[in-house]
């Protein structure tokens, strides 16, 4: 292979800057050419929300490296405003229109990367060219919204989607006193979440102030007579909005390639080797736009995330001079901040896998403390962990809480990557003092019910499929205290407390299937393996009567 003497790149933000930066780190001599239709390269999209919400107030913040940086740091050669038209692949050039004068002229290339990111999803509805519609992709989109913000005119916003830009955005026009509606098309808020889960985000939104509509897709914005935009739903309600900000979700920008004739994947991004090289051996392609391999569905997957961006740059410019890296793929590990609570998740969700058919998982719930009880601020984390129940392989897990829920997501999305089983989670050797976690940390409680379930030492059966009926006669039993079964309790259910158990257990229908809860599972496990040992058949309902709770909010129990 032929170290390439020129190398262009379009697109000067994640994965151009890190491409760009790693090619003069691996070649002193190449010339480097980093091309932007934008006025800026290299800046922080992700701070966007917090910058439109005046966390971050000096917008020199959000930019990580100028051109200046990239010419005296690393020899690169940035050129913002600069559209990239077109590529002739036979003379390995591109054509290039200067966006201030419109001149336009061409640039040769030895290796070319394609880093055009991605473009909003543009909704086929009328009045998204209205003033006071927004877009937040770019940081003259962020001023835009600042601008809008000042005085005191607007005083309801409108978000529509709420994955996780829409959540932060959310939380940010809260927080400089607008009122605040979401309208998301999914049945839920963050589609990456499962619908129990994201239940407890929709709670921390809704009592924040912020109307959630979900299930509702915009069908119209008009101007009213007041000034104020004039908002219609498909399901015929009627509202009026101050601002709109279009958070509908991202394509990736491949019109470029497409034009060129490179070869798209079934998602529509850019198909790609393991070494970021498209069907041209002389063009790479990294980040949002390109399609990716979902390393535990085994899918194509569009999965649009600074981190993949910033490490598919790196192995573009390694496998240009000749070295073996390789990209293995994605797993969606990311977090939202909402009001406080972190809401982060990695590998496949419980609806992705049935959605690609699988059945062969099973799923654990928790609800432990971010670290020992007996230390003064305890929160809670709502964590679920998906596992194959053939082997015990994690294929999934997402964490809800105020603290402590990153962590725990980063080392099973670390155990994911190398195709650790919840067998290895027992066994991890992970923080503990008081005020950081427990001796038992909830990553290795997940993995002690998770292999406690696959070894039958507690049979469990998943709260749908109890309420679905398909235990038929099985005699639900509450092992809480008294006082919690009568603060309520899951319709149908005994009571015994688990303290009283041992005692009152022939009380229990003579040869009934136990089915058992309580508040997080704890207890119903203790009762679990005292009833099996003392003759009954039991199953464990995961999670308890907190995880019941999440299925009710969500819709999926009664
Ligand atoms: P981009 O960063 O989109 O850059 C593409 C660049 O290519 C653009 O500057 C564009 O002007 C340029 N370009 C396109 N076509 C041409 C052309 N023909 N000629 C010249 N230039 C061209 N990810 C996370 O992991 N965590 C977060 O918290 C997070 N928050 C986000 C918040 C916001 C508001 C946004 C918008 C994104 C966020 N993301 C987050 C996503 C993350 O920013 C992207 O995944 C990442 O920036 C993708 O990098 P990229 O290099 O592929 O594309």
């Amino acid at each position: 292979m032929i170290a390439p003497k020129k190398i262009l790149i379009v697109g000067g933000v994640a994965g151009g800057a890190s491409a760009a930066a790693r090619a003069r780190r691996l070649d002193e001599q190449c010339e480097i050419i980093v091309l932007d239709r934008g006025p800026y390269v290299s800046f922080a999209n992700c701070g966007l929300p917090y910058y439109v919400g005046d966390v971050i107030k000096d917008e020199s913040k959000l930019l990580i490296a100028s051109p200046q940086l990239f010419r005296d740091r690393f020899r690169i050669d940035v050129r913002v405003q600069q559209e990239v038209l077109s590529i002739d692949r036979q003379t390995k050039q591109c054509r290039i229109r200067e966006v201030v004068s419109a001149r336009e002229y061409t640039e040769s290339y030895d290796a070319l990367v394609l880093a055009t990111g991605a473009r909003a999803i543009q909704l086929p509805i009328d009045g998204v060219e209205l003033p006071n519609v927004f877009a937040l992709r770019t940081i003259p989109d962020s001023r835009r919204l600042r601008e809008a913000l000042q005085g005191d005119s607007v005083k309801h916003a409108t978000i529509v989607g709420a994955g996780f830009v829409g959540v932060e955005l959310a939380e940010n026009l809260v927080g400089r006193g607008l009122a605040v509606t979401m309208v998301e098309r999914a049945p839920q808020v963050m589609p990456p979440l499962d619908a129990e889960l994201a239940s407890v985000l929709e709670s921390r939104l809704m009592d924040h102030g912020v109307e959630v509509l979900c299930g509702k897709s915009l069908a119209r914005i008009s101007q009213g007579r007041d000034q104020r935009l004039l908002v219609d739903l498909d399901a015929g309600s009627r509202f009026n909005t101050d601002m709109v900000v279009l958070c509908a979700g991202v394509r990736p920008e491949a019109t470029l390639a497409q034009a060129a004739g490179l070869a798209l994947g079934e998602t529509g991004g850019i198909a790609v080797d393991e070494q970021m090289r498209t069907s041209d051996p002389c063009i790479w392609a990294v980040g949002d736009v390109v399609e990716v391999k979902d390393i535990v569905l085994g899918q194509s997957a569009l999965v649009p995330l600074a981190g993949p961006a910033n490490r598919q740059g790196r192995v573009a410019a390694d496998a240009m001079f000749g070295r073996s890296r390789r990209f293995h793929g994605v797993q969606g590990t990311a977090v939202c901040g909402c009001f406080g609570l972190a809401a982060a998740c990695t590998g496949a969700s419980e609806k992705a896998l049935r959605r690609a058919g699988r059945t062969d998982f099973e799923v654990a719930y928790l609800h432990p403390g971010h670290h020992v009880g007996y230390y003064p601020g305890a929160k809670k984390i709502h964590l679920k962990l998906i596992f194959s129940k053939e082997d015990g392989k994690i294929l999934g897990a997402q964490a809800l809480a105020e603290e402590g829920a990153v962590r725990r997501i980063d080392v099973i999305a670390t155990a994911i990557k190398v195709g650790l089983t919840v067998y290895d989670l027992e066994e991890l050797e992970l923080c503990y003092a008081p005020q950081y976690g427990a001796a038992k940390d909830p990553v290795n409680l997940a993995g002690f019910i998770a292999a406690n379930m696959l070894r039958g030492d507690m049979p469990a059966m998943s709260w749908s499929a109890w309420l679905d009926g398909q235990q038929q006669g099985a005699t639900l039993l509450d092992v809480r205290s008294a006082a919690e079964f009568a603060r309520g309790h899951v319709e149908g259910a005994l009571n015994i407390p688990l303290e009283q158990l041992r005692q009152r257990h022939r009380e229990l229908p003579e040869g009934a299937k136990l089915v058992l809860y309580c508040e997080a599972g704890q207890r119903a496990y203790y009762a679990t393996r005292m009833l099996m040992q003392l003759g009954h058949e039991v199953q464990n309902l995961p999670g308890g009567i907190l995880t019941y709770g999440m299925l009710k909010q969500a819709g999926q129990a009664r």
